[in-house]
């Protein structure tokens, strides 16, 4: 099969770490006989220096006409005080919307290999770690209108609006418990009905919702405490679903008890269409052009883009291995070093780290 991928680096580490997963999407075709016709486009900071905007009409164009989105990340110090109308991650949030990609999936899991990086006591993580936050990702306060900044009564102010309809947390719900399908059927979902009226309609939409999925054991939790039951008992969520501005908050705190950002991918899907995929983290300008970043989380995106755009299980599961077997051989890029004295490990870069999964993966 020959599918199209359209390419965003973006900007800091991105483009080093999707040049290590587009490397792992090309030996995945040898292997498995299928061809990715990768197209390079720009988006972000680097899209900004270009173009003079985030997200050029011929990025948006090629990500409409591909069968997936391959994105690193975007943004940093560069264009923190550029006009606020074109900041980078206007680039993200555009594609977003524009994709229609409304559902963000973000599994949180600890690789056993990696126990000695994960920031919770072993008695806590003990009984494992493997938690899917489901996000709604198009709606609530980060695009609700009206928002904006005025003067009132001699001083700023400023208002952003969480509004969902019905019908946005009905779509969300459905994925929600589609996905609780197919890992241990249970399903959380998150929201703050004690105090909001927008997650009172939540909580009765998903209810309602309940019926169409009988199989699936449906909780409720107050996100305050969902953020704190995450740390105290994570072992106790399979699947969440939550409204942007908790899910953002939230499936950042699920990823980073698992020891490091860079572990983390995630897919964002629509109804129909591209989906988006990328590595939950940042640019991370810091150690930009260093050959010190982690490729896994987008590597591990990919793995994702084969599940869920493509059906390719299979495929999918020769590079989830493939990533486990290097990890087991003990190789770490420098953030899942660990705190140990790294006895047994070897600090592998970037480039290396891809070459490693490249070559594990096997038919
Ligand atoms: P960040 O995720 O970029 O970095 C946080 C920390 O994690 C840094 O110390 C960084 O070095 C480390 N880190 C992140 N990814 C890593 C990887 N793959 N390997 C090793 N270490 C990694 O978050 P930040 O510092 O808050 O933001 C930096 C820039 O990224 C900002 O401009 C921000 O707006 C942008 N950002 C973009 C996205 C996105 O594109 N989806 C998401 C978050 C932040």
């Amino acid at each position: 099969m020959k599918y199209t991928i359209c390419v965003l680096p973006g900007d800091g580490i991105g483009p080093e770490i999707v040049a290590q997963a587009v490397r792992v999407l090309h030996r995945v075709g040898e292997v498995f006989g299928h061809e990715f016709v990768c197209a390079t486009h720009l988006i972000g900071g680097a899209a900004i220096d270009a173009t003079g905007g985030p997200l050029p009409e011929a990025t948006l164009a090629a990500a409409k006409a591909s069968d997936a989105v391959l994105l690193g990340a975007v943004g940093g110090p560069k264009w923190d005080a550029i006009d606020k109308a074109i900041r980078p991650e206007k680039g993200l949030l555009g594609i977003r919307k524009e994709l229609g990609l409304f559902a963000n999936l973000r599994p949180a899991r600890l690789f056993p290999e990696l126990a000695a990086s994960c920031c919770l006591r072993p008695d806590i993580v003990g009984q494992g770690l493997d938690v899917m936050v489901v996000r709604e990702l198009t709606g609530g306060a980060y695009f609700g209108q009206p928002r904006g900044e005025e003067v009132r009564g001699g001083e700023r102010v400023a208002l952003n609006t969480m509004i969902y309809s019905e019908s946005e947390i009905r779509r969300i719900a459905r994925v929600g418990f589609e996905t609780a399908r197919k890992r241990n059927g249970k399903l959380c979902s998150v929201d703050k009905a004690n105090v909001l009226e927008v997650s009172q309609l939540w909580r009765e939409v998903v209810i309602e919702e309940a019926a169409n999925h009988p199989d699936v054991e449906l909780s409720h939790m107050y996100v305050d405490n969902a953020a704190m039951q995450l740390v105290r008992a994570p072992s106790q969520f399979d699947v969440i679903v939550t409204e942007n501005l908790f899910g953002d908050i939230l499936s950042d705190e699920a990823a980073i008890i698992t020891g490091s950002i860079g572990m983390l991918p995630s897919a964002s899907l629509g109804a129909s269409g591209p989906g988006l995929y990328e590595p939950i983290h940042g640019s991370a300008p810091d150690i930009a052009g260093k050959d010190l970043a982690n490729p896994l989380a987008t590597i591990l995106s990919v793995s994702m883009m084969f599940v869920h755009s493509f059906g390719l299980t299979d495929e999918a599961a020769a590079v989830d291995k493939a990533v486990a077997e290097v990890l087991g051989e003990g190789y770490r890029t420098g953030d899942i070093m660990g705190t140990g004295d790294g006895a047994g490990l070897t600090r592998v870069g970037c480039v290396e780290m891809g070459g490693l999964v490249v070559g594990r993966i096997r038919n």
